[in-house]
């Protein structure tokens, strides 16, 4: 299996004199899908960022496996992490079949190779028959699945999801969370997924951590931040 550990170790990122974030210490541990739940503004997606190297912590460090990603004196570059990314607007491009789509995220693979990795992602997430299809053709939740197999098939070692279900319909949520929970354990990866949908973190997350105005209020499972299982 190729998940890894992420630790974020007293993270904090400041802009100007605000503190965006005030010293965050947190891990996903190795096949753990772990939700970061908050209010909008609290430091979320801030703090995804900083695992995935789009922006810099102020102090602290974040390690992937055991290897320093992100700290005082060391800064690897976002594409040298091995970290896969999901966004909200991070869609499908349209003029790309769905085959070339998932192809696209293994670019600095051989051609051939890229295409059967490509077409066994497309059969791991049941949609080998819309190979040849382009993104507008399909359902809003066949196109998220394969948004899903896109940012797998590159094998990220942890997969950095930010409110990947907002632009979803709620009757198309629930289908497609499930899903995406099955094909992560499939795949066993390490997943942080930003949400600010209680409900939503309950579901997907082996763990909770909640976050509020920069700071880790509580990390625990379901039953153990809300007093029962879910
Ligand atoms: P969340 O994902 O929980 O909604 P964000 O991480 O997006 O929160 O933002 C946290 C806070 O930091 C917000 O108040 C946001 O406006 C502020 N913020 C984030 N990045 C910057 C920046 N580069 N400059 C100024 N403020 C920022
Ligand atoms: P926000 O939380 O502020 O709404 P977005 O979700 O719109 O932020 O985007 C987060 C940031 O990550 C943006 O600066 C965007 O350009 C960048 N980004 C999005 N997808 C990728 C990607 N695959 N690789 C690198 N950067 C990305």
């Amino acid at each position: 299996s190729f998940a890894a550990r992420l630790a974020f170790e007293d993270v904090g990122y400041r802009v100007g004199t605000t503190e965006i974030l005030k010293g965050i210490s947190l891990s996903a541990e190795p096949g753990e899908v772990l939700c970061l739940l908050g209010p909008s503004g609290s430091g979320k997606s801030t703090l995804l960022k900083i695992a995935a190297g789009i922006e810099r912590p102020s102090f602290g460090r974040v390690l992937l496996g055991d290897r320093e990603v992100a700290g005082p004196q060391r800064f690897v570059a976002p594409e040298k992490r091995g970290v896969g990314l999901m966004f909200q607007d991070f869609a499908l491009f349209p003029h790309m079949t769905v085959l070339d789509n998932i192809r696209f995220g293994l670019r600095a693979m051989d051609s051939a190779a890229a295409k059967r990795e490509a077409a066994a992602a497309l059969e791991r997430v049941g949609l080998a028959d819309a190979a040849g299809a382009y993104p507008h053709m399909l359902s809003g939740g066949e196109q998220q699945r394969i948004a899903l197999a896109r940012a797998l098939t590159p094998r990220p070692s942890v997969l950095l999801m930010d409110e990947p279900f907002s632009g979803l319909d709620s009757r198309l949520k629930d289908v497609v969370r499930t899903d995406t929970l099955q094909i992560l354990r499939e795949a066993r990866a390490t997943a942080i997924v930003v949400t600010h949908d209680a409900e939503e973190a309950m579901r997907l997350g082996d763990r909770i951590a909640l976050i509020r105005d920069g700071s880790l209020v509580q990390a625990g499972t379901a039953a153990e931040l809300y007093g029962r299982p879910v």
